[in-house]
């Protein structure tokens, strides 16, 4: 079955409606992390592959602007209907390249479908206004217009949900793109192209480029000019440079970036719930999430107890290949990853941290990180200020409200906090000090289609997902009329 699944999945380019090679015919190989085999070959595209899918879709642009909101919808609901029909083998070749368990791929692709579903009733909900001017002498129209050709760039770890986030309201909006998927994983989006395809995408509105020099692929056409937004899913470091091209020609920007974020435990939590919401926000994904809980902050009358259950638990889980049902914690993403997660681990504890369960890579093939849970890591610990992106949890103590918000908030980052609490008041209190996009309280997972999803300080730029999605990709245009 794994082979045939890989088989399936178009390896080229896809540009202007057709399957095309690199024109100079490149190709790059996708790894299996769980072994590090190669799964396949796919098309490698250069800077002039990718500028001929930038014309596709300025050339697509007009037409698919006067498309009725309904047409958009329909596409959607059928492209959802086919993500859902199809779940299990997009699951299957998304773990092949990515390495999450299956369960989680195919929640990966379920959570990448309802954006669809989403965005297909957000089409037919652009509203515009109209009003009296204030002298009474003028009446303001005000509409929305698609911006204009997108420029979409995804990273690996959510290979179809980053997708699916940016499609979804570009297509709903009216908006035609060149996506651009991350080279460990390109599979997964290959298949979702083909899905809009089939679900009846017109030639032009969605063109696909896969490359292992995403700089010198993507730059030209951040600068070109002819496309009107960038919305990227990435690190912050690549986000900023990004930033900074996009201010030649003045692009609109999307930017989902980096987290680092902080998980609060109160002495008046429920203590079972917290380790169960401290479980789902740091391993979802193995860790390698935007979202993950980086800092876990716990009153220290509570961390002791705290540590012995979450350590209990984390030590539990299997290890191993994302096909093999068992496996809870699947590969990392590549041997540079595991270095990083390693070095991270060494460093704190080097720096006094305590060692509760795991501490290191498992001596096997496959990119492995057995789950961590460290008690006493010192704030100079590297950890403290970087995105783990792994099945990491550091544990610090505090003794007040005020030293735990100052914690939070000790940082560049500002994507999402957790609060863990029973106190009403000291829940709505701490909420509103943190700073980040989003807080769950009282629950370890906070991504959801119909909410706005993003983040503050140098986590980014706007927000996907919700109602306000869509208003991402459109421009609101005033029209003044004189009575
Ligand atoms: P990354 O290195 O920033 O790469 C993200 C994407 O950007 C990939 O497609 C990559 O292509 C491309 N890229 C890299 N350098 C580029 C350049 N100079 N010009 C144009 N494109 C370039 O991040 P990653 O390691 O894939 O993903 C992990 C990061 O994403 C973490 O920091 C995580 O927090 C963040 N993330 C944020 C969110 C959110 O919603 N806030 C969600 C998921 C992940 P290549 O593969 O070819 O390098």
């Amino acid at each position: 079955m794994s082979k045939a699944v890989v088989d399936a999945v178009s390896k080229q380019l896809f540009i202007d409606g057709q399957w095309v090679d690199a024109q100079d015919g490149a190709t790059f190989d996708v790894l299996n992390p769980a072994t590090g085999e190669v799964l396949c070959a796919v098309s490698d595209a250069s800077p002039a592959d990718a500028r001929r899918a930038l014309d596709a879709a300025v050339a697509a642009q007009a037409d698919f602007a006067k498309t009725s909101p309904r047409e958009r919808a329909d596409i959607l609901t059928r492209a959802f209907e086919l993500l859902i029909e199809r779940q299990d083998s997009l699951a299957e070749l998304m773990t092949l390249e990515m390495g999450k368990p299956l369960a989680e791929a195919k929640g990966e692709i379920v959570y990448a479908a309802e954006f669809f579903r989403h965005f297909a009733a957000e089409a037919l909900r652009i509203e515009g206004g109209f009003m009296t001017s204030p002298a009474g002498n003028a009446r303001f129209l005000v509409t929305k217009q698609p911006v204009g050709p997108c420029i979409l760039i995804t990273p690996w770890n959510f290979p179809m949900a980053m997708g699916t986030r940016k499609l979804g309201p570009a297509i709903a909006a009216g908006c035609t793109s060149v996506i651009k998927p991350a080279q460990q994983t390109p599979l997964s989006m290959l298949a979702l192209v083909e899905i809009l395809v089939e679900a009846g995408l017109p030639a032009g509105v969605a063109n696909l480029v896969t490359s292992t020099h995403s700089g010198e692929t993507m730059e030209p056409l951040i600068r070109s000019g002819l496309a009107r937004k960038l919305s990227f899913t990435g690190s912050t470091k690549v986000g900023k440079i990004l930033l900074e091209q996009c201010a030649d020609k003045v692009l609109r920007t999307s930017m989902e970036l980096g987290g680092n974020a902080p998980f609060v435990v109160f002495e008046d939590a429920d203590l079972d719930e917290a380790v169960a919401g401290a479980m789902a926000a740091k391993m979802r994904n193995m860790g390698e999430a935007c979202t993950a809980a980086n800092r876990i902050y716990v009153h220290e009358s509570v961390i002791e107890e705290f540590g012995r259950k979450l350590a209990e638990q984390m030590g539990a889980l299997t290890v191993g290949d994302g096909l093999d049902p068992a496996t809870k914690v699947g590969p990392l993403i590549d041997e540079a990853a595991q270095a990083k997660v390693t070095e991270l681990v060494d460093d704190a504890v080097d720096k006094g941290a305590t060692v509760l369960t795991g501490g290191s890579a498992p001596d096997e093939a496959g990119y492995f990180f057995t789950p961590t849970v460290l008690t006493g890591v010192s704030p100079e610990a590297k950890m403290a200020r970087e995105e783990i992106f792994g099945p990491v949890a550091p544990l610090t103590p505090f003794s007040t409200e005020a030293e735990a918000i100052e914690k939070a908030n000790d940082t560049e980052f500002g994507l999402v906090a957790y609060v863990f609490t029973n106190d009403l008041r000291r829940a709505l209190r701490v909420a509103e000090a943190i700073e980040s996009g989003m807080v769950g309280l009282n629950q370890g997972v906070v991504s959801n289609p119909a909410a706005p999803f993003g983040g503050v300080k140098e986590s980014g730029l706007g927000r996907e997902g919700g109602s306000i999605g869509i208003d991402e990709f459109l421009e609101v245009k005033y029209v003044g009329i004189q009575m």
